[in-house]
């Protein structure tokens, strides 16, 4: 029956940790550290309750020997008492002795659950059982031994114990019940069972019984809750450890992640996402770094690129193909960077490229570059259904290695490039400081242009051609003359581009129209035979319904179609436009109007569509008359050539000398002008033909070996 009594201690001392561990779940109180914690306290308790293991031994048996003193002094030993000490001493020292080593093995265990502590507990429970019936065998013994010195001296001691057990056994809630109540229960027991019951007596131990219980269990909890706080103090302060650590890991985290942030930010601030190459904060910021690596005695080349009709390629084949094909020359630009080179998208269609090289050579260095960065932009650009050629103008400037300087330089590229591109694109212009001058008078040109007409600032001067062979007058071309309160004369050379890139010659043009035929009316009447050509800007001749305007005006003063000659410049054979400028073309010849091609030999010589144009004479430009030598009256003769072929005139234009003209003459030119035969004029009256050295070789017909 004991054995049961003791095992089912055994299960409930075990079963603690899991009770305790659902009660700990169902109280939110512990629910931070959970079933940890229980497990924790469990552990604790029982490691507190070996501690205070060998001094609860020590006690028995002293209380023991003290009894057995008792026994011997009132002369009640027998061989019962002697057994019952001598198996108390044996077992003491069997629970010492286990007690030692479970208090070591519980020094490294943390789970309640693991066979050391399952172990632990119940030795313990087996140990205290054990005494408790060695003490029971004890009581027994003095009360029925009739010494009544003996009998209260042994209630004495076993309430010392079971009072020393309230603190002793204070751990093990269930253990230390058992043992006080055993104890005392055997007490009350006796003291009931004696042949005259001490019921007063067992009335006390009852009391004290119950006192003792209560302490106990205040011990046991008060013992328990320290424990519990001290373990949440230390699980604090391991939390804020692991807070601590885990903030530390995360601010490092956070650390690296704003670093890499922040080195993919600046990558973004500073590149173009489309061409991947510096954007214009990028290329300064390169600027700043390369500074100090740049050696001494070397300048950068800046290259301003503006891509020639790209609109066209956005227009005409999309934005998404526009934007392939800067991401290709941009991959092609930055494939082509040299040390200490960069590359950058400056906007839209425009690039710049910076290069470090030798001051002395910067310009030559960069001309040379240009041309490079040319052949490899231009290459192709294949999509899947076509390829594309795109071309750039260039302005090239000069600058220190330094951010600010490296800025002006860039504008500085840039007004070159602005310029070249205003004035035929296609080519590279170095900037100089004239430049900015010059496009500071354009401007101011271009502001007092749209004001001349009104202002009756212009008119016109007709300078005549002749033919070559008599030097009789042929034609009067129609020059434009302005001039300005401000800004005097300004030449037409100089006005008229500004006038086609502001839109303004189409007014002009009609100015021009209108006052010629009107001058040539009033001057030469409509019975002349004298024709007159007018310049005319490609600008002007692609306005719909331009046959129609000339028609209109020649209907206006009741001249023949005939009278007419339009000189238009090579421009006509650009790509764009060709329909428009074919048919337009075709509708002034069919109407008798002569074509003249002006400036012949300085721009784009496309001689292959000369046949497709309806062209009647060809103007050889006057760089190539007043500077006839081997070479240039190569040129010229060639040009006559072509024109035989095709069965057109030629005129030669700024002849100022008699052997320009001989010559001229011997190659086989139809028509000659020039300030030799006449300077421009206002009135046809002035015009006077020079002829005193009109006197040809019979055989002057020179031919070109
Ligand atoms: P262009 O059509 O080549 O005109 C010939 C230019 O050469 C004229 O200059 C004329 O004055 C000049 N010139 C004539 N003979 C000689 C000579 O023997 N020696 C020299 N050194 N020069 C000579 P201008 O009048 O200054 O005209 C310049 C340009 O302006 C013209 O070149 C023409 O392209 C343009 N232009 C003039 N008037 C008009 C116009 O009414 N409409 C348009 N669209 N352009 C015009
Ligand atoms: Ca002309
Ligand atoms: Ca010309």
């Amino acid at each position: 029956m004991a054995s049961g009594l003791v095992q089912g201690l055994i299960d409930l001392s075990v079963s603690i940790p899991s009770q305790d561990a659902s009660r700990a779940s169902q109280q939110p109180r512990s629910k931070p550290y959970g079933d940890g914690l229980n497990r924790a306290v469990e552990i604790r308790l029982l490691t507190h309750a070996y501690q205070g293991h060998t001094s609860n031994i020590i006690v028995n048996v002293a209380c023991g020997l003290g009894l057995y003193v008792q026994f011997y002094l009132t002369g009640e030993v027998n061989s019962a008492v002697n057994a019952l000490i001598f198996f108390l001493l044996v077992q003491s020292t069997i629970r010492a002795f286990l007690g030692r080593r479970d208090a070591h093995r519980l020094s490294t265990e943390s789970d309640p659950g693991s066979q050391i502590a399952i172990g632990a507990t119940r030795r313990y429970l087996y140990g205290v059982a054990v005494a408790c019936m060695t003490w029971g065998g004890l009581l027994h013994m003095a009360l029925h031994s009739g010494n009544s010195e003996l009998m209260y001296f042994t209630i004495i001691v076993v309430s010392a114990m079971a009072s020393g057990a309230t603190g002793v056994i204070a751990p093990m809630l269930k253990c230390g019940r058992f043992y006080i109540s055993s104890l005392l229960m055997i007490t009350i027991a006796e003291l009931l069972l004696m042949p005259q019951p001490e019921t007063v007596l067992a009335i006390l131990v009852a009391v004290f019984w119950g006192i003792m219980l209560g302490a106990h269990a205040r011990n046991h909890h008060m013992l328990r809750n320290s424990i519990e706080l001290e373990l949440k103090n230390s699980a604090l302060v391991d939390d804020l450890r692991v807070q601590q650590d885990a903030l530390t890991e995360f601010n490092l985290t956070l650390e690296d992640r704003v670093k890499r942030r922040t080195s993919e930010l600046k990558r973004l601030a500073e590149h173009d996402s489309l061409t991947q190459l510096f954007n214009r904060r990028g290329i300064i910021h390169w600027v700043e770094e390369q500074q100090r690596k740049i050696p001494d005695g070397y300048a950068l080349a800046v290259i301003f690129i503006d891509l020639d009709r790209f609109k066209q390629i956005n227009d005409g084949m999309g934005h998404a193909t526009g934007d392939c094909a800067l991401a290709e020359i941009g991959e092609r630009l930055a494939s082509s960077a040299p040390e200490f080179a960069a590359f950058c998208r400056w906007g839209g269609d425009e690039f710049v490229g910076l290069l470090a090289v030798p001051e002395d050579r910067c310009v030559d260095i960069g001309l040379e570059f240009t041309a490079q960065l040319r052949a490899i932009v231009e290459k192709p650009i294949s999509f899947s259904n076509r390829s594309v050629s795109v071309g750039f103008s260039a302005g090239l400037a000069v600058s220190k290695p330094h951010p600010v300087a490296v800025s002006e330089a860039i504008r500085s590229a840039d007004l070159a490039a602005g310029e070249i591109k205003r004035t035929g694109r296609g080519g590279t212009l170095l900037y100089t400081p004239d430049l900015v001058a010059e496009q500071e008078r354009n401007l101011i040109i271009a502001q007092r242009l749209k004001h001349a007409l009104p202002a009756k600032e212009m008119h016109l001067a007709f300078q005549p051609l002749v033919h070559s062979h008599d030097f009789s007058v042929h034609s009067y071309e129609v020059l434009l003359r302005w001039d300005n309160p401000i800004l005097g004369r300004v030449s037409p050379e100089e006005f008229i581009p500004i006038a086609e890139d502001i839109g303004e010659i189409v007014h002009i043009g009609e100015f021009v129209v209108d006052t010629a035929l009107a001058t040539y009316v009033e001057e030469l009447g409509r019975a002349s035979h004298i024709r007159l050509a007018l310049n005319i800007s490609l600008r002007q001749l692609v306005v719909p319904g331009f046959a129609q305007f000339i028609l209109g005006y020649l209907e206006k003063y009741r001249l023949p179609t005939r009278m007419l000659i339009l000189e238009v410049t090579e421009t006509i054979f650009d790509a764009r436009n060709q329909d428009t400028i074919i048919g337009v073309l075709n509708d002034l010849h069919s109407l008798g109007i002569e074509i003249h091609i002006d400036d012949f030999g300085t721009g784009y010589s496309s001689l292959s569509r000369l046949h497709e144009m309806p062209i009647s004479a060809l103007k050889i430009d006057k760089s190539f008359v007043q500077q006839i030598d081997d070479q240039r009256s190569a040129i010229i003769e060639g040009s006559v050539m072509i024109a035989e072929r095709f069965g057109v005139h030629t005129v030669a234009e700024g002849v100022e000398t008699i052997e320009q003209a001989r010559l001229l003459h011997a190659i086989g030119v139809t028509y000659l002008q020039g300030y030799l035969f006449g300077k421009p004029v206002e009135h046809f009256a002035e015009v006077s033909v020079n002829s005193d050295f009109l006197i040809w070789p019979e055989t002057a017909r020179y031919k070109a070996s």
